[in-house]
């Protein structure tokens, strides 16, 4: 498995800040040091006489001419060294940092993590301190302190400081006290001079407030109060416990996991929330903060590294209370975590593919079990997984089956495309196009949702039939108008859009093929054009800020149509949004993915939820080629119950996930031939066990990656059977890793190209 992980140079520390540092005494003991190096188990350290560590302390170690930050692990370090060994024959630790130790129960789940993913431990135990310049406290900020007594001279602007400081005799910092006295800088420091204060040093601004759990009562009754109490309950029992709050969009589920956090923070301990997209939902901190009075701290990729390394401060040593977060925040070394709240658990967005493959919704479940602390989990649509824990009692469910207040469900029909085709090279039917008009005549807003970005997914050449091709890829290249690109979505690659064929040479005889969601928003803008139109889609120019303030301006009624990607579909709240147009309900439904039809049913039913959350009468459209598809019968139907019924049952034949366990291996090399030659080594290479079955080698459907050539093999287990061990065996017994050979390793896998 060894180099399947590359290595990231964000974890070496310049060599010079470990060169300047004080001679250590002499070593005394030898203990293993977890370090960010894809091997299998911890590397041997001696410890230095005076230096004090113990499991879980944060260090700086040598690597070959490296220095890299590790971990002080438990036991006894994997590579052939006991701790009786002579530590003066090993390279000592060069440093310990000032900061709390891992603890024992973070220790554990990263052990636990590391043995269920296959993943070595280095490399899971590095996600939990990505943030090293907080290893270190954060240096004390200098203040004021009032020590009594007149300056000489008393100015107005002097009077103005002191009668201040004498109402809050607090510290205060130079600025802070410039400012609240309206005065200059210099008067502050005629005062410092004169000897009216003194310099004391404090400890710096924390990150965000501390929230408060009763900082607006809890207005909650009926369902959601029962749903809350329930919840309560089992938090009050203290120790372990899963529970699953099912409940249709806008039915007030966020209100009733409040109450579940603000029971924890009076128990005095952490929290934390994990959100698919939670950059872009910021509506969501300031709900959180009119209940609680309070921001969570945040956490996530599109923070400044200065804010991460607070919020990782803070975490460690206690001061930040909750943290809400993406999949990468349930790392967080909490020091005293007391409940795991999993927002929209069904979202494809919890499972990480690079580097350590991981679901964070399922992890999240061991993480509270190794912690014994409790667990909410919440959807509107929840995963066949977690339906089948709830209905084997693993976990307790409690339902919120109508929307909060007097918000009604949206009317859902279905568009028979075969009998309402769209006008030519267009994509909307007229039955659309009506409901739209229709919509913004009443100065509503109408969603059209179309999982794709770019102009058209395909284009090609209408003399040769040249179809446009990543070098790279085994994809098509996507025509992206606004900047006249093609682009790659697999690897990034992007050239301008070509005028002639390089094939034939032929001139403005490029087509574009299917629709993108800037070729809708063209359609729009020629069925409406007075209509204000915002495309939201995620690779638009201007990151996430723009999109912030897009998803704002959409909420206050400054767009009449909206043409969306899934970044649309996830917990915004758009009052005055009453249609939802799903252009392709079809699209996700025929790409050999085991959960297609569980994860269509959730996106439409997410995206489709999106309308009418204030009581304003709204209607969901769905055009469709198979309106007979049991997905679109259960849509319209508000039947989940019996779609989840048949999925599981299926699922249960096939033995699979939850009733089956499946893996995944993706062997890539720089030619086919390596590559194919060392996915039939591992297939042969497999131990013969009842139970566990190897399917594969197989060219994947993405046969051609970043010029990387790819072969999978998919393992399939029953349910008890030891998958992980069959997998190590099979790499251990399977031909030696060469040249450019990589395998990827996926438990639980989610995407099957
Ligand atoms: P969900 O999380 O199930 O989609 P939300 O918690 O967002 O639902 O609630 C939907 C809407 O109803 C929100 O605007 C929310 O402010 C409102 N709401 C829910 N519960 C209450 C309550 N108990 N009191 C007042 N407003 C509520
Ligand atoms: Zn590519």
């Amino acid at each position: 498995m060894s180099g399947r992980m590359g290595k990231d140079s964000s974890d070496i520390l310049p060599s010079l800040f470990g060169d300047t540092l004080p001679e250590a005494g002499p070593p005394t003991h030898v203990v293993p040091v977890l370090v960010p190096l894809p091997v299998a188990g911890a590397y041997s350290y001696a410890v230095p006489d005076g230096m004090h560590v113990a499991p879980g302390s944060v260090v700086q170690v040598p690597v070959g001419p490296r220095q890299v930050i590790g971990v002080v692990w438990d036991g006894t370090s994997d590579d052939g060294v006991s701790p009786k060994l002579d530590p003066k024959k090993l390279r000592p630790i060069t440093l310990a940092f000032d900061c709390p130790p891992l603890s024992k129960e973070m220790r554990d789940f990263i052990d636990w993590v590391s043995a269920y993913t296959l993943s070595p431990p280095g490399l899971v135990a590095r996600m939990a301190i990505r943030a090293p310049a907080a290893l270190d406290p954060e240096p004390m900020v200098e203040g004021l302190r009032y020590v009594g007594g007149q300056p000489e001279r008393l100015t107005p602007a002097r009077s103005k400081v002191l009668d201040l400081i004498r109402e809050q005799d607090v510290p205060w910092t130079r600025s802070g006290l410039a400012n609240a006295a309206g005065v200059s800088l210099s008067v502050i420091d005629g005062l410092t001079q004169q000897g009216v204060f003194e310099t004391v040093f404090l400890a710096p601004p924390p990150v965000v407030a501390t929230p408060d759990p009763d900082f607006v009562a809890p207005r909650i009754e009926g369902p959601q109060k029962q749903a809350a109490e329930e919840i309560i309950a089992s938090i009050r029992g203290g120790g372990f416990a899963a529970s699953l709050i099912d409940g249709v969009t806008g039915s007030g589920k966020t209100e009733v996991y409040f109450e579940a956090i603000a029971e924890t923070l009076r128990r005095g301990k952490q929290v934390l929330i994990l959100l698919p997209e939670i950059a872009l939902t910021s509506s969501f901190l300031e709900r959180f903060e009119q209940r609680f009075g309070a921001k969570p701290g945040e956490w996530h990729s599109d923070l400044s590294p200065r804010i991460r390394e607070k919020v990782w401060r803070g975490v460690v040593t206690g001061d930040v209370q909750v943290v809400a977060g993406a999949r990468s925040a349930l790392f967080l070394p909490f020091e005293n975590l007391g409940l795991i709240i999993v927002d929209e658990e069904h979202d494809p967005a919890y499972k990480q593919e690079d580097r350590v493959f991981y679901n964070a919704r399922d992890m999240a479940v061991v993480r509270a079990r190794i912690g014994d602390f409790p667990i909410v989990l919440v959807s509107a649509t929840p995963s066949v997984e977690s339906q089948v824990n709830g209905l084997s009692g693993r976990y307790n469910t409690v339902h919120l089956p109508t929307r909060f207040g007097d918000a009604a469900m949206p009317d859902l029909h279905l568009i028979d495309m075969r009998r309402h085709p769209p006008e030519r090279g267009g994509f909307l039917s007229p039955v659309l196009l009506r409901a739209i008009a229709k919509t913004i005549e009443r100065k509503e807003q109408a969603l059209l949702f179309l999982n794709r970005r770019g102009y058209a997914p395909l284009t090609l050449c209408r003399v040769c039939g040249h179809r446009f091709q990543c070098p790279q890829c085994s994809s098509w290249l996507v025509e992206h108008r606004f900047k006249s690109q093609i682009q790659c979505h697999q690897c990034g690659y992007s050239e301008r859009t070509p005028e002639a064929c390089p094939e034939c040479g032929t001139l403005d005889h490029l087509v574009a093929c299917g629709p993108g969601v800037e070729r809708i928003a063209e359609e729009v803008e020629r069925h409406f054009p007075d209509a204000r139109t915002i495309v939201m889609s995620s690779d638009l120019l201007g990151g996430v800020k723009r999109m912030r303030l897009e998803l704002e301006a959409i909420a206050n009624g400054e767009a009449d149509i909206v043409i969306g990607t899934q970044l649309v579909a996830k917990g915004h709240n758009f009052p005055l949004m009453t249609l939802v147009g799903i252009v392709d309900s079809d699209l996700g439904l025929s790409n050999g993915d085991p959960r297609a039809a569980e994860r269509t049913f959730q996106l439409l039913s997410q995206v489709t939820g999106r309308a009418g959350r204030t009581g304003l009468k709204s209607h969901g459209l769905l055009q469709t080629f198979q309106p007979q598809h049991p997905v679109m019968q259960a849509i319209i139907s508000g039947d989940a119950g019996a779609f989840y019924e048949r999925e599981i049952e299926e699922r249960q034949k096939a033995i699979l996930p939850p009733f089956g366990r499946l893996a995944s291996l993706i062997v890539s090399a720089d030619t086919r031939a390596d590559a194919e030659t060392h996915a039939r080594g591992l297939r042969a290479a497999a131990p013969k066990v009842t139970g566990i079955s190897v399917l594969g080698p197989a060219e994947a459907p993405l046969a051609l990656v970043r010029g990387r050539h790819r072969f999978r093999l998919l393992v399939h287990g029953r349910r008890n059977s030891d998958m992980q061990g069959f997998l190590r065996a099979m790499i251990e017994n399977g031909p030696k890793q060469r040249g450019s050979v990589q395998i990827q390793l996926d438990i639980d896998p989610q995407s099957f190209l």
